[in-house]
């Protein structure tokens, strides 16, 4: 189930897998902006003799070939920042960009699949099939799996396997249970037109802050009134502007949302219920509603067959004891539009602990991670490839 040459090797590479997180967390780059990390990922590869090629315009992807034939499984780190300001400043290897930060994790995806790829490489004329290996950008908003898939990302795959790094789980504990994962996350903006006018004058206007009002009140029974409450579904508001002036009667109002769930019957049944809300409600008052609908992430739903192999590999490598059941997030994962393409499975490597002040949520100005993890993320990776090709 492991191999111990892979565990080994890695242990060895330790201290690179450090330098390297730390070299990329010091120098983060927002979504499709990813050119110094790519150009960093494509010439390690290159130092290690990994063919590679970039896609349009900061992915890289690369290709391990086994020394004997067989299923070909890839492995995807994604690779960007956010604009978040760093508050850690007493690290010495804090965000040198102000405003912009590695508040997720992804600088450690990436120097765990480099580092995984070294061990992988160093074995591939064992290796029965071949490892891609995807450096993907953009996850933070959702649209750099969908444009590496077209590019190429999972052609001739058998197998997609991805890990995120998680605060609020302890640290290198593993969790890949089967089913669902990570939520769809889809954005809404709804727009309603009424009639502007003096303050003290309504009878002569429609009141778009009513309007809104009354839309966001009644738009919450959708979830608790029609949908099945053993199936999670979140509907949030969170933004709402409207109105210029206290004495001014609102004309426009413009209300922007998420939807999160995990089934996609109820994903289209929100998002049609959200129109007739919307349309409705401006009828009662007489104004007009305009609803504008994107779906972002699809919901990250692990195959049982690979999810049970990540437990497997997991045990042996590390132990029974790192086995942990985090439970579904409604957050979301664009590793989604792989598992669309091929089969696979989406792990969680903890690296929440409290001692090294590692616990605090991703995307907060003060998240960090037990670096010790790093280690469990890269074996994994590399277990993972080499018994699904053994398999
Ligand atoms: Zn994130
Ligand atoms: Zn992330």
């Amino acid at each position: 189930m492991m191999n111990e040459k892979i565990k080994h090797a890695i242990g060895q590479y330790n201290e690179e897998l450090v330098t390297i997180r730390r070299k990329l967390h010091s120098e983060p780059e927002l979504s499709w902006e990813e050119y110094n990390t790519s150009a960093f990922v494509s010439q390690y590869l290159d130092q290690l003799g990994i063919e590679n090629r970039k896609t349009n315009p900061t992915g890289v992807i690369g290709e391990i070939k086994g020394g004997k034939p067989g299923k070909t499984i890839a492995l995807r780190a994604d690779m960007d920042a956010l604009s978040v300001e760093e508050l850690n400043i007493d690290l010495p290897y804090a965000s040198k960009t102000k405003g912009k930060m590695h508040a997720c994790g992804h600088d450690a995806h990436t120097a765990m699949l480099l580092i995984a790829a070294k061990a992988l490489n160093d074995i591939k004329a064992e290796l029965p099939g071949n490892v891609r290996l995807i450096f993907q950008p953009a996850e933070e908003v959702a649209t750099g799996a969908k444009e590496m898939v077209k590019q190429g990302a999972v052609e001739g795959v058998d197998n997609v396997f991805g890990i995120h790094i998680w605060s609020q789980m302890p640290t290198k504990k593993v969790s890949c249970s089967p089913g669902p994962s990570f939520a769809s996350a889809d954005i809404f903006t709804v727009r309603f037109k009424g009639r502007g006018g003096h303050g003290a004058i309504p009878q002569d206007c429609i009141d778009a802050a009513i309007v809104a009002s009354s839309f966001v009140m009644n738009v919450q029974s959708v979830v608790s009134r029609t949908i099945d409450p053993q199936k999670p579904a979140v509907l949030t508001i969170g933004k709402m502007t409207v109105g210029t002036r206290f004495n001014v009667i609102a004309e426009n109002a413009v209300i922007e949302g998420t939807v999160r769930c995990f089934d996609s019957e109820i994903r289209d049944h929100i998002e049609n219920q959200l129109r007739v809300y919307a349309e409705q409600v401006a009828a009662v008052y007489g104004a007009s509603a305009e609803v504008d609908y994107v779906r972002g992430t699809q919901a990250v739903i692990n195959g049982e067959e690979s999810a049970h192999l990540v437990q497997d590999v997991a045990v042996s490598a590390f132990g029974e004891e790192v086995l942990y059941h985090e439970k579904p997030t409604m957050g979301g994962e664009d590793f989604s539009f792989y598992l669309d393409e091929v089969p696979g499975c989406f792990a969680l490597v903890g690296s929440g602990n409290a001692e090294k002040d590692t616990q605090w949520a991703h995307h907060h100005g003060r998240f960090n991670l037990d670096e010790d993890a790093m280690v469990t993320g890269a074996e994994l990776y590399a277990q993972y490839a080499w018994s699904f090709l053994n398999k």
